[in-house]
């Protein structure tokens, strides 16, 4: 019980921090003291390491929520979302866990507790559990405090048993939360995922509802722009589509379409093309409410592609937009280390198996023939849409897609209009001036590659000699290649999810060095299908082995193949 907690750590003050050991297990608070379980999962071995790892699990009776905020799993993610910002902020609020630092190696350290901090999206997260039975977990990390190296057990008496019941009791039960902020919360993020869900139906790719404040308040945060400052986004009449949701009931806005899916966006530099592209992009994830972007939904397939000079490029048939590279290097089965602007993007295309590369047809005349290596994008563009492709593609300075384009936007001081016909009649004046590009009927050949291994030295089972450290959102820190640059992997929003890929990394390198697992010799694709089924059933949870963080929050598969394809030490074949 809480009492028992208190006389532990009353036992170990002043002894050495190793001490702390005795208070790791499961700790079940009477009803006075809240009645929930504290679980002391992991801690840490000096003061200096990384935080220790705890839980709290509420009864169902305690958590009490209304059975209609979890009756679905868009409903329950919400909620958990909610509940992980407002126990963070009773967290945060209090403040009173950090004392003023005494300094110096002898001084006082310690006391932080921290809850995985969320953005503006609303994901699967592990944070915030909603068990089988109705009960709420919640996890967080506690700096067990220490004078010097030894425990001060009266310090984190205060913080687990006297401030942390608090923090659950304002942050994690039902009836102390504002019923409403939680209400819309929840209804928000619905009406986003159903927005998303009747893309196909209405044969959409995207859709970007009215009102929407697409632009950020800087390129370091991503909050709404001031309304004061920002144009509200307004479909033109050509283009906009009327969506019923289930909670704000009829929307109007902009939709883009699927089949004859080949949109432009064109206008002068400034006028917002990229806004627009960036807000298309994360329209793949849900938003807080208040976001500006809830009434953006982009199919949950879409891929930002774009060139990565210098990535890693392993095994990667990339003869649709290559052939005849220097010194007749295959592009059947392409290799580098160090791959250019066109064949990084050609890669990355070839990649998602479903995106720019612009070659104008002067240029074309003058690296002509079979020199040129490089099949522009645009030529591809047709039969890319054949396979059920549609891409949308923002364009400064090329008038020449217009030849392909089905439809196509021009953004005028951030308000879109429809300027397709415009184009298409340009594109017809222009005909026959010799300036037109090859055709190509077909789009080449897709090729499945297989992951044979993650790390080509022999490891334990549960690749745990492989150290991996997340540093920021586009970075993970490995033990032999260094640093994994995700850079140009801009549809990770979160460090949260950052730090998903590298335990699905460590996942996937232990399950492949143990001989005949899962895994070994199935496609890629296949370990993506697999890795997915397990988050669908276990949540994120799934891709951390047996510890339970509190700070994951689920990636989308094709980041997690984008970490994969740019490892340097990752083995695939054909
Ligand atoms: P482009 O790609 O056409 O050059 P950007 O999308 O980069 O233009 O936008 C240029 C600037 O205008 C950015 O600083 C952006 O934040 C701002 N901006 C974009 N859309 C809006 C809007 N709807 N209202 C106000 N400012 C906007
Ligand atoms: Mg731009």
């Amino acid at each position: 019980s809480g009492s028992d907690l208190a006389a532990a750590l009353q036992r170990i003050d002043g002894r050495g921090y190793k001490a702390y050991k005795d208070i790791e297990g499961r700790w079940q608070m009477a009803a006075q003291q809240g009645g929930y379980c504290l679980c002391v999962d992991w801690v840490q071995g000096d003061p200096f390491a990384s935080p220790s790892k705890c839980r709290v699990v509420l009864p169902a009776a305690l958590a009490a929520l209304p059975a209609q905020l979890v009756c679905s799993r868009t409903r329950r993610t919400a909620v958990c979302d909610y509940l992980t910002r407002s126990f963070g902020a009773a967290v945060a609020a209090s403040g009173g866990d950090i004392r003023q630092q005494s300094g110096g190696w002898q001084g006082e350290k310690g006391g932080e507790m921290s809850v995985d901090k969320p953005g503006q999206h609303v994901l699967e997260r592990t944070s915030v559990l909603i068990l089988a039975d109705g009960s709420v977990e919640a996890r967080f990390t506690v700096a067990l405090p220490a004078r010097g190296r030894s425990v001060l057990g009266q310090w984190a008496s205060s913080i687990l048993l006297q401030n942390l019941p608090r923090y659950v009791h304002q942050g994690l039960q039902y009836a102390q939360q504002d019923r409403h902020a939680l209400q819309r919360h929840v209804e928000c993020v619905e009406d986003t995922q159903s927005l998303r869900d009747q893309l196909p139906a209405l044969g959409l790719v995207s859709y970007l509802g009215d009102g929407s404040i697409l632009p950020r308040k800087s390129g370091a945060s991503d909050e709404p722009m001031a309304a004061a400052e920002a144009v509200p986004f307004r479909s033109p009449e050509a283009l906009a589509v009327t969506v019923q949701l289930p909670n704000r009931g009829a929307v109007r806005g902009l939709g883009i379409r699927r089949v004859r899916g080949i949109t432009l966006v064109v206008g002068g530099g400034f006028h917002g093309k990229s806004t627009v592209l960036e807000a298309i992009e994360c329209g793949v994830y849900n938003k807080i409410p208040g976001d500006g972007r809830e009434l953006i939904a982009t199919d949950p397939c879409a891929v930002k592609i774009r060139a990565e000079d210098g990535r890693r490029v392993g095994s990667v048939n990339i003869s649709p937009f290559l052939s005849n590279l220097p010194f007749g290097k295959d592009t059947r089965c392409f290799q580098t280390p160090d791959a250019s602007g066109s064949t990084s993007q050609a890669a990355n295309i070839q990649e998602v198996a479903s995106n720019a590369m612009t070659r104008d047809a002067r240029m074309l005349e003058l690296v002509s023939g079979n020199r040129e290596p490089i099949t522009p994008f645009i030529c591809k563009l047709p039969p890319l849409a054949a396979l059920g492709v549609s891409c949308i593609l923002v364009i400064g300075g090329s008038g020449q897609y217009f030849d392909v384009a089905d439809t196509v936007i021009c953004m005028d001081a951030y308000v879109p209009s429809d300027v397709t016909a415009a184009a298409q009649a340009i594109s017809a004046r222009h005909a026959g001036t010799g300036d037109r590009l090859p055709r190509h009927e077909t789009y080449g050949d897709i090729t499945p590659r297989t992951l044979v291994s993650v790390h080509p030295r022999p490891v334990s089972a549960h690749g745990r000699d492989l150290r991996v450290k997340t540093r920021t959102l586009h970075c993970i820190q490995l033990d032999q290649e260094g640093e994994l640059d995700l850079s140009a992997v801009e549809q990770l929003v979160e460090v949260s999810q950052t730090r998903a890929i590298a335990d699905a990394l460590m996942k996937l390198r232990g399950a492949l060095a143990g001989r005949g697992g899962p895994w070994t010799g199935r496609p890629l694709t296949q370990v993506l299908d697999a890795l997915e089924a397990e988050m669908d059933e276990r949540g994120v949870d799934a891709l951390a082995g047996r510890s339970k963080p509190g700070n994951l929050a689920r990636p989308r598969r094709f980041e997690l193949a984008a970490a994969v394809n740019r490892l340097r030490t990752a083995q695939l074949r054909q």
